[in-house]
């Protein structure tokens, strides 16, 4: 019986299926498109700086993602202490985001109005609109400013994303599962906060963390793992079909245009919404415009550093930028405040978030404009003197950043599932569904493999 895996996309969710998968002892094989293993994920090291041109910090967000590091052997750089402020750019200066009530009262950032809303918060009827958008849900809860100021930068920030349309049971499911279930914010965090945990349950933790020399060391132990042996670049999956009731046969081109076929009991893609269907055409009748018309954010990407700057802001983990506040970028990370070696002795490395949902024109700047936009604005808004040359500039570009979970997504997942169902052995991962962030990708990672574990000591057992 075939008991192999075969995997599309190399990124964090296949790779973490894939260790799942070699844990377990069966036989894998991801093909990867391009000639990167990582996807989304990659680090660069220049002049002593060490950069990511992707995602900067994960969250140690589910058990999966501790059991990850577990499997690899690996140590995660946990952000230091300063990663706990977070700023808030409103009129001309930064701001920390409250981290309590106490806090949340003295802040300038929200209302005096407001204010005395977060304090009867409690005691607000629970929402009975199930595709309310995060805006609609915070402004209702807790009044415009605490929308503005710190929920509009926040999802800026996660989705590049826009507040109004971003549908909470999608986005943020749980923040919309403590209204549910316990009619208010503030009581179900302390709530949840009180609540017996297992084991396993408390090896998730709110941590932020990186990895010691950037996220691409996570991808190389998750290559060790796997064995580079089984992860095959340049190899662009055309399209997958059906050979019998367990057997799937996928056909990809190598770098050369050759086409090969490999067959498999089980194959997961992990491609962005889009280019599913092209993908499963020839093994389905259905609709699938629910995927192909799945939006994402595009997202402009500037790294920036200095050897030495004399640079004005509390030492945090990065500013984001309210919406109203009308400026050109989505917010700045200080990596070098939160990571050991970013920069070169006493020199400071910067990243700046562009485009997304509300800016996606500037997807068409040329990289001098975007350089331009981003020096301008970091100067601006850190008072750094107009004198300063940095001494890395690097610009990332991502088409297909961040998928939009919007009111269209019931019908999304309800197809995903229905697809699943009809093509047993046929599993529809990656950020179409179950969350945009890299704990995400690594939980739904360890499900799909959980199933297919399971499948494969199935069949193995009714064959004895
Ligand atoms: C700019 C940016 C910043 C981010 N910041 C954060 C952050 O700070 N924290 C966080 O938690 N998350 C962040 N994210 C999200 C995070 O990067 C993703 O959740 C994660 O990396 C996605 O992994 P994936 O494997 O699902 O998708 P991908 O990384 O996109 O991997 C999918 C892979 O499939 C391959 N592929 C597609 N089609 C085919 C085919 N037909 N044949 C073969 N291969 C194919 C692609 O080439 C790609 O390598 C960020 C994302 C971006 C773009």
């Amino acid at each position: 019986m075939e008991t192999r895996t075969l995997i599309i996309g190399a990124g964090l969710t296949g790779l973490s299926t894939a260790a799942r998968l070699r844990a377990a002892g069966l036989p894998v094989c991801l093909l990867e498109g391009s000639a990167h293993v990582g996807g989304q994920i990659r680090t660069f090291r220049k002049d002593g700086f060490v950069f990511e041109t992707g995602p900067n910090t994960g969250t140690i967000a589910s058990p999966e993602v501790a059991e990850l590091f577990e499997l690899l052997g690996l140590q995660p750089e946990i952000a230091s202490p300063a990663a706990a402020n977070r700023l808030i750019w409103k009129g001309r200066s930064l701001h920390p985001l409250p981290r309590n009530l106490q806090e949340a009262i003295g802040t300038p950032l929200f209302s005096f109005r407001d204010k005395i809303r977060i304090l009867g918060e409690p005691f607000r009827a629970r929402g009975t609109e199930p595709d309310e958008t995060v805006g609609a849900m915070t402004r209702r809860r807790l009044g415009c400013s605490f929308a503005d100021y710190a929920v509009d930068p926040f999802l800026g920030g996660i989705y590049a994303g826009d507040p109004d349309r971003l549908v909470t049971r999608f986005a943020l499911p749980k923040l919309y599962q403590l209204e549910q279930q316990y009619g208010s914010f503030i009581r179900g965090a302390i709530s949840k906060a009180r609540a017996p945990r297992s084991e396993r349950d408390r090896k998730a933790s709110r941590q932020v963390f990186s990895i010691e020399g950037g996220l691409g060391r996570l991808i190389d132990a998750l290559t060790d793992y796997i064995g580079r042996e089984n992860i095959l670049t340049e190899s662009s999956v055309q399209h997958i079909r059906q050979s019998d009731t367990h057997t799937y046969s996928l056909t990809y081109a190598d770098a050369s245009g050759e086409e090969h076929t490999l067959s498999c009991r089980h194959v997961v893609s992990t491609a962005a919404a889009h280019l599913v269907p092209s993908l499963i055409e020839s093994l389905v009748t259905e609709d699938l415009s629910s995927l192909a018309q799945l939006q994402y954010a595009p997202m402009i990407e500037v790294a920036i550093g200095f050897r030495h700057v004399d640079a004005s802001h509390l030492p945090a983990f990065g500013a984001l930028i309210p919406s109203r506040e009308n400026r050109r970028i989505l917010g700045i990370l200080f990596p070098s405040d939160c990571f050991r070696g970013r920069a070169p002795e006493g020199g400071t490395l910067y990243t700046i978030f562009m485009g997304g949902v509300r800016h996606a024109y500037l997807w068409d700047c040329t990289d001098e404009e975007i350089r331009t936009i981003a020096l301008e604005e970091l100067y601006d808004m850190l008072r750094i003197p107009a004198s300063s040359v940095p001494d890395l500039l690097h610009i990332s570009r991502h088409r297909h950043a961040i998928p939009q979970y919007y009111a269209d997504t019931e019908q999304r997942l309800d197809t995903i599932r229905r697809l699943e169902h009809k093509h047993a052995g046929l599993h529809l991962g990656g950020n179409m569904s179950g969350g945009i962030g890299m704990a995400h990708r690594i939980t739904q990672g360890a499900e799909i493999a959980k199933r297919i574990i399971v499948d494969v000591a199935g069949s193995a057992s009714s064959v004895r």
